[in-house]
């Protein structure tokens, strides 16, 4: 697992506080409580890396984990949406960074987002995934949680969910069923970060 030795570098809450731009990084995003943080747990076999980004502070940041020994090589843990509680400046804060962040950043490769299976698909996924498609960049979708659906429902979520990202943003979004539970899917999703990251 080329991610097993990942590590919280640092928190940035404005362009310039980004490590240099020259390496290559994979963005996660999911609206809060969808399993963000348990899959970047299950993807690097660790218990607590992910609880760094749920500091107080640290909720409107992006965070940046590095994956030793590679210097310039990041999972960046991007800010959950959805909160309601987030006063609206930081909202319009939030947005114009993320605005700014996929706008202008070289070393992103890839955008993983992810959805709890029972509830994929809302507005704020679809505006991650339109975001990364306007950059022309690779983007997953990760149907978390699929262990508290049976076989079936959760199959046909996943071909319902494949066949809507196929008419709206075309080949350039693959789709998956995972579980941080019972760790379906971790190596599929760990094969598609790392080929991004060229482990
Ligand atoms: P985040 O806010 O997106 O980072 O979500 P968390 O990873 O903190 O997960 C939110 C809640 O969902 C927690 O109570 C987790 O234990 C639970 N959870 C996350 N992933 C799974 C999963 O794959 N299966 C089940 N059953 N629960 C999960």
């Amino acid at each position: 697992n080329p991610f097993a030795r990942a590590q919280y570098s640092l928190a940035a809450h404005t362009l310039r506080q980004l490590p240099a731009d020259g390496g290559f990084e994979v963005a996660f995003a999911g609206r809060s409580n969808a399993g963000k943080s348990s899959a970047l747990n299950a993807l690097c076999q660790q218990n607590a890396l992910a609880r760094v980004s749920k500091t107080p502070g640290r909720t409107q940041q992006l965070v940046f984990f590095g994956i030793p020994p590679h210097p310039d090589k990041y999972l960046v843990d991007l800010p959950g949406y959805g909160y309601a509680k987030v006063p609206q400046d930081l909202q319009a804060h939030w947005q114009a960074f993320i605005d700014a962040y996929f706008a202008s950043r070289f070393a992103l490769r890839g955008l993983v987002v992810v959805m709890d299976v029972r509830h994929p698909l809302k507005d704020y996924d679809r505006q991650m995934l339109g975001y990364a498609m306007r950059r022309g960049l690779p983007a997953h979708a990760l149907l978390t949680k699929a262990d508290k659906l049976g076989r079936g429902a959760a199959g046909n979520t996943l071909q319902a969910v494949r066949a809507e990202l196929a008419r709206a943003f075309a080949d350039s979004v693959s789709v998956q069923l995972f579980s941080a539970e019972s760790r379906q899917g971790v190596d599929e999703l760990r094969a598609t970060v790392a080929g991004w990251l060229e482990l």
